[in-house]
Order: structure tokens, then C-alpha cells, then sequence
């Protein structure tokens, strides 16, 4: 029996765990695509595909589409064989399954009013919370602080950035301890760890790249998430910098554009306006096939807020010495309130649940496979 994918908690499989076995029972006996990803290998280690199997194939899975081009019994053939769009249908769900607190899964299940609600609220709290009009010059001009004090913005982002770490922790131990492959060794976490800063599963197996609108192979989807992810980790690396010269230094902003802050976080900035948008780019051209059209709102919502994030982040930087900075602030400061607010329940969940999965993957694949066939 087959339950809808409403139903969780329960050890009766969903539609969408129970296509993710079917499939994954018809590639077992195919083995076309052992090379493609690592979902292949870690598939033939199994026989049944339970539940948590289920699981941890699909955040294992990078939809890079390679095995839906390649594959003879691919729709229209009756097997209907798509094992990405089959993985990112139980990845979306197993994301709000995860959740924690438990209700709040229910925004992965209504992306937009999620990122209409946090960037309407965050926007909303410090345009109103400006002691100083925003239309008022500054002085020294480009002071942030004049309009919020350093002290409060700190305890505001940190209380946030501080619960969505909780969250998503809570919410990646609760996957990891569906299929516990043990304690990673040193060579087992660097391996994913080069697993996850390389993108390595997104170069298709063959080092060419993963399919997007066609069967034509591109390294594009993997450059533009390069781009997102290291421009993040620049503006991250920005931060932390500034908060040295804030209170070990005493280094006060606002800083020169050639300090190492603005520096950073200038190239991150760049990072996090190219990356997103090319990746919007590549997801608007998309094979029909590929992944979950149900998820589109939570893909392309993220992509904008990143690129609303950054846009805003140098439209700041640029125009920060005139009577625009006020509004620029608030529209910047919302755009990154609403980030964090959406970081546990928004599409960059899938970033900490993928590299979980790449670990599990490292670990179990150093362990004798417990099928005991001919070739173990
Ligand atoms: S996707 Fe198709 S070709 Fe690839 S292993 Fe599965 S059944 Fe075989
Ligand atoms: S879509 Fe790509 S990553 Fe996913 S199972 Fe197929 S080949 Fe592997």
C-alpha cells in the first residue's frame, strides 16, 4: 500500500518514496549508469530500497539530469524510468519532513508566501526602526551606524543566524540518523569534503558537465554554483574580517573601499550576482524532465532573494556617500534579515543536507558491503 506524500511518520512508504524504489529497483538490474554519480554505486549496495534508503539516495542525488538522457527506458518507454525527477520529488519532502520545529516544514510547501512573509516583515522592521530619517545625510557620510546601532544590528542577525544554525543542525541530525553509516574517518571526511567543494557530482562522470535543456553536456550549472557558494563564503569571510577591526582592532566602519572587508566583500558580492543569476538563467531553460516542477517557487525564489541580497549589497557600496544610502540600507538589511529567516526552510537547506549525504557516502563506501555477493 502507498500512502500521499501529505503523510510522514509513518513506516508505510509515500508515492514519492515508493517511485525512488521502483526506479532505483530497475536501475539495480540495469547498472547503465554506475559511473555517472555516486548514487548508482551506494544504489547496487542495496537490494530494498526502504524508507531512509530512500532518503538518503535523493539528497545524494545533484539532478544533474546525465542518467535521464542516458537511460533506454526513459519516458515515453512504459518502465517511465526518470530517477532525477523521482529524487528532487522525495529531496523537496524530505526537507520539510526534516524541519525543526516540526510545523515549520510547511514553508517548503508554500515557498513564495514564505519569501513574500520574511522580506515583507524584514523589510518592514528596519524601515521603521530608523531613529534618523532615512532621506537625511550622515555624517561621516556612508555611516551606517547612524541610522542602527552596530550593538543592535549584532544581537538581531546573530539571535537569527544563531536559531537557523540550531535548526538546521536539528534538522541534518535528524537525516543522518535515519541511515547512520558510523563515525567518518579522516579520509572519509575529506573525500567529502572535496566532494562538496569541488561540486564533483555535477561534472556529469565525465568531466563535462551535467545536462540542462537538452541532451548537450555543460559545466555551466557547476561554475554558476561555484560562483553562489564562494561569493557567500566571501561575504561570510567579509563579516567575520569586520568584526576583527570592529573589537579586537577597534577599527570602525565605514570602511575604505580598499580595506580587506569591502574587498571581500565586494568579490563576494560580484560572486552572489553572477552565480544566481546565471543559475536562474539555467533553471528557466530547464528540461521539462529534470527535477520536481512542484519546486520551482522554492528554486527560483532563493535565486532571487541572492540576487536582490547582493544587488542591494553593492548598490550600497556604490552610492553609500549620498542622500540614497538610507533606503539602500533598509532594503539591504531586509533582503539579508529575510535570507537567514529562510536559511533552515528555503532551498539552501539543500546545500547542508547534500553534503551530509556525500559524507554518509564517503563513510559507507569504506565499509564491506553488507550484501555479501560474489564480488564483495
Ligand atoms: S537510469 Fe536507466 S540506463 Fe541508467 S541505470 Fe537506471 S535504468 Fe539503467
Ligand atoms: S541525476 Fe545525476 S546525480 Fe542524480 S542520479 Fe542521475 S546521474 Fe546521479
Amino acid at each position: 500500500m502507498q500512502m500521499s506524500d501529505n503523510v510522514i511518520g509513518t513506516n508505510t512508504p509515500t508515492d514519492s518514496e515508493a517511485e525512488v524504489a521502483r526506479v532505483m529497483q530497475i536501475c539495480n538490474a540495469c547498472r547503465y549508469c554506475e559511473g555517472f554519480c555516486a548514487v548508482f554505486p551506494a544504489m547496487t549496495r542495496r537490494i530494498e530500497f526502504g524508507k531512509a534508503d530512500a532518503h538518503y539516495l535523493a539528497n545524494l542525488c545533484h539532478n544533474c539530469g546525465s542518467c535521464l538522457h542516458a537511460c533506454q527506458y526513459a519516458p515515453p518507454h512504459e518502465f517511465a524510468v526518470n530517477v532525477p525527477q523521482a529524487m528532487a520529488r522525495l529531496r523537496g519532502k524530505t526537507y520539510a519532513d526534516y524541519a525543526w520545529p516540526s510545523c515549520m516544514g510547511a514553508c517548503y510547501r508554500n515557498a513564495w508566501g514564505t519569501l513574500a512573509l520574511a522580506l515583507l516583515a524584514s523589510l518592514l522592521l528596519f524601515a521603521l526602526m530608523p531613529a534618523a530619517s532615512v532621506f537625511q545625510p550622515v555624517d561621516p557620510p556612508g555611516n551606517f551606524f547612524a541610522f542602527f546601532p552596530h550593538g543592535t544590528l549584532v544581537w538581531l542577525f546573530g539571535t537569527i543566524f544563531a536559531f537557523a544554525a540550531v535548526a538546521l543542525g536539528v534538522g541534518v541530525s535528524r537525516f543522518w540518523q535515519e541511515v547512520s553509516p558510523g563515525t567518518p574517518s579522516a579520509p572519509a571526511a575529506s573525500e567529502a569534503m572535496r566532494n562538496v567543494l569541488t561540486l564533483k557530482y555535477l561534472d556529469g562522470g565525465h568531466g563535462e558537465g551535467c545536462n540542462n535543456e537538452d541532451d548537450a553536456f555543460s559545466l555551466w550549472r557547476r561554475n554558476f554554483h561555484h560562483l553562489t557558494f564562494y561569493g557567500f563564503l566571501l561575504c561570510f569571510a567579509a563579516t567575520l574580517v569586520a568584526a576583527v577591526y570592529h573589537y579586537l582592532l577597534g577599527i570602525h566602519a565605514p570602511y575604505a573601499l580598499t580595506s580587506v572587508p569591502v574587498l571581500l566583500g565586494t568579490a563576494g558580492g560580484i560572486g552572489l550576482m553572477v552565480g544566481p543569476a546565471g543559475l536562474l538563467w539555467c533553471n528557466l531553460r530547464r528540461h521539462p524532465l529534470h527535477g520536481d516542477p512542484a519546486q520551482h517557487t522554492l528554486d527560483r525564489g532563493f535565486m532571487l532573494l541572492l540576487l536582490l541580497t547582493s544587488a542591494s549589497g553593492l548598490a550600497l557600496l556604490a552610492w553609500r556617500d549620498s542622500t540614497a544610502m538610507g533606503v539602500l540600507l533598509v532594503t539591504h538589511l531586509g533582503a539579508v534579515m529575510a535570507f537567514f529567516l529562510t536559511l533552515p526552510y528555503g532551498k539552501f537547506a539543500h546545500g547542508i543536507y547534500r553534503s551530509a549525504a556525500l559524507l554518509k557516502w564517503a563513510i559507507e563506501k569504506r565499509q564491506t558491503s553488507g550484501l555479501k555477493l560474489g564480488g564483495d
